[in-house]
């Protein structure tokens, strides 16, 4: 059985346009040309990934992609912007969008893009459990516990961690968090690497008095396994 796809588009022409291409490749395309009847079908269990325009009648595509991850964190999606909304990408990674392509797009992006997040949701599935010190990470069931107690984590946060652990006791540079956590060509800088790696230790490193997510200054940041590296920097 094919990958299905579910395309929310309200523009015809260009819904039709990516739909004769992705079938092409061998996708099987659903189309949704407003948000509610696209909310409905992205939560009906039958798709593999989403392409979610923003701008759509009714409700918007950043309301359609809240409701989507209300329900389902772990579905991909990538997100359709004009050019010039840099907001919109912004927001739409930081509600949990996988990936965006600006519009006007070359169709060879957006495969590009469907390939990547494919992939990336073909490894979650596999079983991985990733652990330092009292934290364990489970990447299937997305879950983080310190000690055993569940951490709520947003999926920009959790992907980090993930990264950080997958690395553990390597130093991983920010402009390579930003590159594999983030994937996009991200126009926030580094600097948002530091923003998330403060809200991570806010929730780990804070709430449960541990020293896990280090600072190597001007380099990046490494998780360490070793308690006793507390007072080391
Ligand atoms: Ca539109």
């Amino acid at each position: 059985m094919g990958t299905k796809i579910l395309l929310i588009e309200d523009e015809e022409k260009i819904a039709r346009f990516v739909e004769l291409e992705l079938t092409y490749e061998g996708y099987a395309v659903t189309k949704a040309y407003d948000g509610r009847r696209g909310v409905e079908l992205a939560l009906s269990g039958h798709f593999d990934l989403v392409i979610l325009d923003i701008m759509l009648p009714g409700i918007n595509g950043m309301e359609v992609l809240r409701r989507i991850r209300r329900e389902d964190a772990s579905m991909p999606v990538i997100i359709l912007t004009a050019r010039d909304a840099v907001s919109d990408k912004v927001s739409g990674l930081d509600m949990g969008a996988d990936d965006y392509v600006t519009k006007p797009f070359a169709i060879e992006e957006l495969l590009a893009r469907i390939r990547t997040a494919l992939r990336k949701k073909a490894v979650a599935e596999k079983e991985e459990i990733l652990s330092a010190q009292t934290v364990t990470l489970d990447a299937k069931r997305r879950t983080v516990t310190v000690s055993g107690t569940p951490v709520e984590l947003t999926k920009r946060e959790f992907d980090l961690l993930y990264w950080l652990l997958k690395n553990k006791g390597i130093v991983v540079t920010r402009e390579s968090l930003l590159e594999n956590v983030w994937e996009s060509d991200f126009d926030g800088g580094t600097n948002t690497v530091d923003v998330y790696i403060r809200f991570l230790r806010q929730k780990i490193d804070e709430a449960f008095g541990v020293k896990l997510i280090h600072t190597v200054r001007g380099v990046g940041y490494v998780i360490k396994d070793e308690k006793h590296s507390l007072h080391n920097p």
